[in-house]
């Protein structure tokens, strides 16, 4: 085993990665950008190296500075963790050159798999059943037409060098085909600098079922599938594991396919066989087909950790060291059933935008597995991924783990940021999920009633106001139970302003009035407890009231009059960042006439991109940024002239 590993990642993953090597022995090397000095991973680990600024190019996209760093430490060898450099084969390349061990595939692996046209063909001629398409030998529009054609819409046009559901569009019919090659073009040569595409057979009622393999150049197994199906615009929101009614015969079949694709490319470590299934008739032996391979530990990887009692970093770190595969096929198991659910800084009623903030108080359930990189104080930086957990449940059958997910997901506390908390919490109850009748369209289908933002309570409302007006404990203050105290306060919640009056009847008795409505409220060890609800957790942080109920937390702000009249001044003239993100591009220059909803900028944000369009007719008065900037949420962007 090695003596000392240095781990070229950040966040949870870091975290999760040294949490393995602690337990086996391992010293760890932490590397952090000038956004994570004092970010929990480098607290963590045993040694820590600074490698330049927040943007990912200049830090953990940095190879030779990394590189640069484990020889100065002394580690022997580095884990990539995912995303930044865990599939770049150069990279693995550069790390072989400089003497070290990379803790993952081949750069040879890594290349076979790279592309999505060229990993297709080698897993075709390796007996694995790929979708339906063309590989786009011509990249002629008319030709590509004509493929779509006999394809047989709908289509979908992949980018061969796509990722994060980028430079993909489905197709409904011909006469859209030319108009959304185009645009697939457009954002597969700005994401990636290739603007090659595929095409593929538009898979109906379509589940992702995904297979964790594990090689170790030799021989390869399979820890059975995980079910990714609830997405949103392509992306993995709530993961499982085993995939839910999934036939043996397709399990064993999906498994042999997946091990096949590892032994084909000699491929050592952890990966993952993505499968697109059609499901519209049931999960049928012929109706799974290879998408792509991913050369790395997956976010997801953890349900699987739960369902077959394997440590996979613990594997990753064995295999990587010269040891061969630690169990054959026969001696893994699936044990009940696993969630994991990806709690993020977003702001769901924006339209899922990546949001920011000081976690003020964070509380994670104690009956579930959390793996996060951050702690109560800490910041969601604009530079990142804004992932604040993964929650991870296991229980002996779906039901009952899912059961928990809501539990564990009730439990969750997050203050300082907007979170997609609520949204998790209305998919585990989804009527449909809870049926396991999944496919990729379903959170889209429901997004209304998903993403319904809840009111708070009369009950809810009444725990903020007592909260907000901090009665003092009978113990300081001696009060006359025969001469009620009364007094007013003033809330909003969700743009409504609550009025509300206290009357205090004894030290931990009062009655809040709210819209004519009194409840009556009695304070405990635990805090207050209106009468006839149950309890429910109450915190006030940074001048906020956050009411954490099973169905989401609602947040309360004291009234402040003032603060909304400059803030409204401003915005008529000024067009403002929605979300924090990078300039991707200007659309305007100063003194260019522009017309209501003409595009002015391009955001991008971790993984997506946004418009920023005119709000009225008028004149650009001053473009105040540059593109490549990063700007936080609320910064004014461009400035049209007065129309006064
Ligand atoms: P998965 O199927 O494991 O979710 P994704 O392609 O969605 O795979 O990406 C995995 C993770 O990699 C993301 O959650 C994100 O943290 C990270 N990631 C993706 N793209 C980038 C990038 N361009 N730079 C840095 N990290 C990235
Ligand atoms: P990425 O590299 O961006 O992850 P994938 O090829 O893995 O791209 O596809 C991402 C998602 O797009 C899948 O999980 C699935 O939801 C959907 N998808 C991909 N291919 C098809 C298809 N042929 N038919 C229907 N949906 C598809
Ligand atoms: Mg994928």
């Amino acid at each position: 085993m090695f003596d000392k590993i240095l781990i070229a990642n950040r966040g949870e993953i870091a975290c999760r990665i040294i949490q393995t090597a602690q337990r086996l022995g391992v010293l760890t090397v932490a590397v952090y950008s000038d956004a994570d000095a004092g970010a929990k991973h480098v607290e963590m680990a045993d040694q820590a190296v600074h490698i330049g600024g927040p943007a990912p190019r200049d830090s953990y996209l940095r190879g030779d500075v990394i590189i640069a760093a484990a020889k100065a430490t002394g580690a022997v060898a580095i884990h990539p963790g995912y995303g930044f450099l865990s599939e770049n084969p150069d990279f693995v390349d550069a790390v072989e050159r400089a003497g070290l061990v990379f803790i993952g595939p081949s750069a040879q692996a890594i290349r076979a798999m790279g592309l999505k046209d060229e990993a297709k063909r080698r897993m075709q001629a390796a007996g694995v059943p790929v979708v339906p398409g063309y590989l786009g030998d011509s990249q002629d529009p008319a030709h590509l037409a004509a493929e779509a054609a006999k394809i047989t819409y709908p289509v979908l046009i992949k980018a061969v060098a796509g990722g994060g559901g980028k430079g993909m569009r489905k197709v409904l019919a011909p006469q859209d085909f030319l108009q959304a090659l185009a645009s697939a073009r457009n954002e597969a040569m700005t994401a990636f600098g290739n603007d090659a595409v595929l095409l593929e057979k538009y898979v109906e009622k379509p589940r992702h079922i995904e297979v964790q393999v594990f090689g170790d150049g030799t021989d390869a197994v399979h820890l059975f599938e995980r079910d990714c199906s609830l997405q949103r615009r392509h992306q993995k929101v709530i993961e499982e594991a085993p995939a839910p009614d999934m036939p043996a015969a397709m399990r064993q079949a999906m498994g042999a396919a997946a091990v096949r694709a590892a032994q084909a490319i000699g491929y050592k470590g952890a990966g993952t066989v993505e499968f697109i299934v059609d499901a519209s008739a049931g999960l049928q032996l012929d109706r799974f087909w290879f998408m792509e391979m991913n050369t790395r530990l997956q976010v997801e990887h953890p349900v699987t950790e739960a369902i077959t009692g394997v440590d996979l970093v613990e594997w990753q770190l064995r295999v990587a060291s010269g040891e061969s595969l630690p169990l054959r096929q026969g001696d893994l198991h699936i044990n009940g059933h696993a969630f994991e659910a990806r709690l993020y800084a977003e702001d769901v009623p924006a339209g899922f935008l990546p949001a920011t903030g000081r976690l003020d108080h964070l509380a994670f359930p104690a009956n579930a597995r959390v793996d996060s990189g951050v702690r109560s104080g800490d910041s969601i930086s604009p530079w990142y991924d804004p992932m604040i957990a993964k929650i991870i449940v296991h229980g002996p059958t779906r039901a009952i783990a899912l059961a928990q997910l809501g539990r564990a997901l009730a439990q969750t506390q997050v203050a300082g940021s907007v979170t997609n908390l609520a949204f998790l919490g209305a998919l585990a109850r989804h009527d449909g999920f809870r049926k396991g009748d999944v496919d990729t369209g379903l959170i889209e289908r429901d997004l209304a009633a998903l993403t319904r933002v809840p009111v708070a309570s009369l009950a809810h409302s009444a725990l903020a106001v007592l909260a907000a007006a901090n009665l003092p404990m009978a113990a300081q203050t001696g009060f006359s139970l025969w001469a009620p105290l009364v007094c007013s306060m003033q809330l909003t919640h969700q743009a409504q302003t609550i009025t509300a009056r206290i009357a205090v009847l004894g030290p931990n008795h009062a009655r809040v009035t709210l819209d004519g409505k009194t409840v009556s409220a009695t304070r405990g060890d635990k805090g207050w407890q209106v009468e006839g609800s149950p309890f429910t957790p109450v915190e006030v942080a940074a001048d906020k009231i956050y009411v954490f109920a099973p169905e989401g937390q609602y947040v309360f702000a004291p009234v402040d009059p003032l603060a909304r009249d400059v803030a409204g001044a401003a915005a008529g003239n000024a067009a403002l960042a929605p979300m924090p993100g990078l300039v991707k591009a200007l659309c305007v220059s100063a003194g260019q006439t522009v017309a209501a909803g003409d595009r002015l900028a391009v955001l991008e944000a971790m993984k997506m991109e946004y418009s920023l369009t005119a709000a009225r007719a008028g004149v650009v008065a001053e473009v105040l940024v540059q593109e490549g900037d990063q700007v936080e949420a609320g910064a004014a962007l461009i400035l049209l002239e007065s129309d006064d």
